[in-house]
């Protein structure tokens, strides 16, 4: 990671450039507040840290600091003032403008690296929090069996497929289907087998998806398919796309051969732009649900469009 300097005095500044560089430091480094703000957007997604004059001719280091605040990077950027001006009114409006540390030259260079330590501390933590909080997002969407979305997830992108299609005035496909007589493959070979179906389940059904479709699972062995632009013919065909690559050639588990089948209930719509989406799901999925208790009371192994 980079620190970022500004300062806008010559002598200063290749002071404390050789003393950040000795200390292993990558510098980067303005002339003034301008400058700062240009190498700060190119270079933002590198910099940790950023030393800043106060009086710089053009912009100052204040305003420089609020800009940098206020700049949106995937990180945490610790800025510390370093400047003649000692006054408290001076000190508080630093920290005011969102200033992290203020130091006065001139600077005791034991103090600079171990305040510029402090920083470092506090931006390895925010990132250890960002990780740990995408990690925490991920397993909260996420069926951890099969990996992809879990049940409220999967209704939540369906809402937002769904006001996106009433916006673009396209239709939206839902697709919901249910693995045909899946608690005989427990019963016969025990949860573990039935376990590696789903997961070959959803494995098959997603090579045959395109990026944007969305699926998730719904309940045990039933699953929901969001299929943005689908009209209810190309739904149809989808689905029995889908029916197909289960039913075409028998699963493989262990050592084991195994028949397997998927019914599947299809409705598609043109959402109205002013309907209220949960009502429009709620309607789809009742649909669809219905459809595909027709598959199952006339045979499995079907598509039924309702
Ligand atoms: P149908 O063709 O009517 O859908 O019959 P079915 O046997 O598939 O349906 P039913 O609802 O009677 O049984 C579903 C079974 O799915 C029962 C349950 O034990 C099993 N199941 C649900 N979740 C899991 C899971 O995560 N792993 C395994 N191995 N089995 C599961
Ligand atoms: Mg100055
Ligand atoms: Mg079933
Ligand atoms: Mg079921």
């Amino acid at each position: 990671m980079k620190i970022l300097i500004a300062e806008d005095e010559t002598i200063s500044r290749m002071i404390l450039i050789r003393t950040l560089e000795n200390r292993g430091y990558e510098v980067l480094s303005a002339r003034d507040g301008q400058e700062g703000w240009e190498i700060f957007q190119k270079e933002k997604e590198d910099i940790s840290i950023a030393i800043l004059d106060w009086m710089m001719p053009g912009m100052n280091g204040l305003e420089l600091c609020k800009r940098i605040k206020e700049a949106v990077t995937s990180h945490y950027v610790y800025v510390i003032f370093l400047t003649g001006k000692k006054d408290i009114e001076n000190i508080v409006e630093g920290l005011e403008a969102g200033a992290d540390d203020y130091l006065t030259k001139p600077f005791d260079r034991r103090e600079l690296f171990s305040r510029i330590e402090v920083g470092q501390r506090i931006v390895d933590l925010e990132r250890a929090l960002n990780e740990s909080n995408r990690k925490l997002h991920q397993m909260a969407v996420t069926d951890s069996l099969t990996g992809i979305f879990n049940r409220r997830a999967i209704l939540e992108r369906l809402g937002d497929e769904l006001s996106r299609a009433g916006r673009e005035k396209i239709p939206l496909c839902l697709i919901m289907l249910d693995i045909d007589h899946f608690k005989r493959v427990n019963d016969e070979y025990g949860h573990i087998v039935g376990d590696n179906v789903l997961v070959e389940v959803v494995n098959r059904v997603k090579s045959q998806l395109r990026s944007y479709d969305i699926m998730g699972r719904y309940g045990g062995e039933e699953f929901l398919l969001g299929v943005p632009g689908a009209n209810p013919e190309a739904g149809r065909k989808i689905a029995e796309k889908l029916r197909t690559c289960i039913c075409e050639r028998p699963f493989e588990i262990d050592d084991k051969r195994l028949n397997v089948s998927i019914s599947l209930g299809v409705t598609s719509i043109v959402p109205s732009r002013d309907g209220n989406t949960n009502d429009f799901i709620e309607v789809m999925i009742k649909t669809a649900d219905d459809a595909l208790y027709k598959a199952k009371e006339t045979g499995r192994n079907r598509v039924v469009y309702g």
